[in-house]
């Protein structure tokens, strides 16, 4: 059942939130549509939490959650597990199988034997793309299932959740329809040679993933190496594991794919995920996630000569020039910062705002990041969620404190924030400013704080942004758009974006350079390319 079949559903009003609205759907044919009335609020702080759908209280519920391998729901070898908890309120809402290195090897294992003998690979290209579209289907028609999972798991604000499931929904048909119109076969005109390039899946391919959005990045990652024709083992962060989990009870339900072609390996980064990044039959390694474990996943595949490619963290830059409708550009990069409680890889986290507007940016800024409404997730009326872990509180809290130490100025000052009835992981949003040398201007935090500083000429504010290791996404704000493109294309990142940030389109390659990756991308054609193995065949004529 999806939250709009519900029989009675409770939330504020966007008039007024301590006005509730009540609505009710009387069972069809007797009423065609809900009908709504107010009542009043019982409390001032917090809306009322969603309720949760009865499918999603029944796979919560699970006394243990399983991985799946070659069709089967497996537990550890030795029975281990770990908890996953609500962020929100803290609380443990799963137990998980926890895998061991040789648990891991079986799954690599029947995924090669996947690759070799399930069909997958060598399925006509139309059949196997009508196969993902119903899996894309699949997922649409239980998209409030999914966001209600995905919400709790990992903290995110529900309306958030849904746009993630959406994407995820998005990139498996814009792939298999992708997959649809490309190559196989071209021929080059060479002097007396006959000669082509022909291309065929890899085989078995690797994909560990991070957790602040682990349905949209298993789909980026999943979609389009499926429906080049390979089989998948894909690990989850350990902190959110359960929507991975949860599309395999549909695939598994609906029998959508062969056994074999996708794997879910759940564990501990250092035991599973050590044993997926090492594991020499993998023909495709894909890793998103800190730069720090890039490294090592880089180094053991670098070993094994099996090609890896890494989407890292970012330090983005956002380019403020004087001629921007400052209270409009603040309400976009405060949105930024705030979405997902800035645990967003791609975030503009360092402000360089004209000096000819600095000061009343900085106040506009100050003021809109004050009135974002934390508090629970799955609440209508929040805007900003939990961050995902305690750790990663203490990260965000340790920046702000040593930011401070190395003498930069708290303009918002940000901390633990308090949500009542809710003992989960809550900060507030702060903002920092000061030199761009301050360890909070140059480390990636991961959370909602922001470091401003100013800068004098179009040169300035390109040298600033681009003085960094991480070279994801930076963005630029002016009226003049020859300005824009120029600066734009100056960034030493993956992406440069105009009057905008966070912005992310299937069909336009999406990469880090530096610290920020490497060895391809996400969401492009180039990616679906990525999957495919080209040979050379050449003939003397
Ligand atoms: P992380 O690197 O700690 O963990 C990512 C994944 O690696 C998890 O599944 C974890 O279990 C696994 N892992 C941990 N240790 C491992 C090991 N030794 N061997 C193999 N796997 C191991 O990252 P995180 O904290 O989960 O995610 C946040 C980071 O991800 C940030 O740096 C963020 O910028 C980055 N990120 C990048 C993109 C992108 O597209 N560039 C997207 C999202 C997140």
């Amino acid at each position: 059942m999806n939250p709009d079949q519900r029989i009675a559903r409770l939330e504020s009003t966007p008039e007024d939130s301590n006005i509730y609205r009540l609505t009710i759907r009387l069972p069809l044919p007797l009423w065609s549509a809900p009908f709504t009335i107010k009542v009043s609020a019982m409390s001032t702080t917090t809306a009322p939490v969603q309720e949760l759908l009865p499918e999603v209280s029944e796979f919560l519920n699970k006394p243990l959650h399983k991985s799946f391998i070659n069709g089967d729901w497996v537990e550890a070898g030795g029975g281990q597990t770990f908890d996953v908890l609500d962020p929100g309120k803290g609380q443990k809402v799963a137990t998980v199988t926890s895998l061991q290195k040789a648990d891991v090897d079986r799954a690599v294992d029947h995924a090669v034997a996947a690759f070799e003998g399930s069909g997958w690979a060598k399925m006509p290209v139309n059949e196997r793309s009508a196969m993902l579209h119903r899996l894309a289907d699949a997922v649409e028609a239980r998209k409030a299932i999914f966001s209600q999972i995905e919400s709790i798991d990992c903290g995110k604000v529900y309306s958030q959740a849904e746009g993630d499931v959406q994407n995820f929904v998005d990139t498996f048909r814009y792939f298999a329809d992708l997959a649809q119109t490309i190559n196989y076969r071209s021929v080059i005109a060479v002097k007396g040679h006959e000669a082509w390039v022909s291309r065929h899946p890899w085989g078995a391919c690797g994909f560990i993933i991070p957790w602040n959005f682990p349905f949209l990045l298993a789909g980026w990652g999943l979609a389009p190496a499926l429906a080049a024709g390979n089989t998948c083992v894909l690990k989850p962060a350990e902190d959110t594991p359960l929507s991975a989990l949860y599309l395999c009870h549909v695939v598994q339900e609906l029998d959508l794919l062969p056994a074999g072609v996708l794997s879910v390996v759940t564990g501990m980064g250092e035991t599973a995920g050590a044993a997926v990044a090492g594991n020499p039959k993998f023909r495709r390694m894909s890793f998103t996630g800190s730069p720090e474990v890039g490294r090592l996943v880089a180094e053991v595949c670098g070993r094994n000569l099996v090609p890896v490619k890494c989407e890292l963290g970012g330090k983005g830059a956002a380019v403020v020039f004087d001629d921007v409708d400052i209270k409009q550009t603040a309400a976009k990069l405060v949105g930024a910062i705030t979405f997902h409680t800035g645990q967003v890889c791609c975030d503009a986290t360092r402000w360089l705002i004209h000096s000819n507007i600095y000061d009343k940016f900085v106040s506009e800024c100050a003021d809109q990041m004050q009135a974002v409404n934390i508090g629970y997730q799955m609440d209508s009326a929040t805007q900003m969620g939990p961050v995902v872990s305690n750790k990663q509180r203490e990260r965000v809290l340790g920046y702000l404190e040593k930011g401070v130490a190395e003498g930069a100025e708290l303009v918002l000052k940000g901390g633990a924030a308090e949500v009542p009835g809710c003992g989960g992981f809550f900060v507030k949003p702060a903002l920092l400013a000061g030199p761009l040398s301050n360890v909070a201007a140059r480390e990636e935090i991961f959370g909602p704080v922001a470091y401003l500083a100013p800068f004098g000429s179009e040169e300035e504010g390109i040298r600033l942004a681009n003085d960094t290791e991480y070279g994801l996404a930076n963005s630029v704000w002016s009226e003049d758009l020859s300005r824009c493109a120029r600066v734009a294309e100056s960034f030493e990142s993956g992406n440069g974006w105009i009057n905008a940030h966070n912005v992310i389109v299937h069909g336009v390659p999406y990469a880090g350079v530096g610290k920020s990756g490497m060895g391809g991308g996400v969401v492009s054609p180039e990616t679906l390319y990525d999957y495919l193995r080209p040979i050379s065949v050449v003939r003397p004529l």
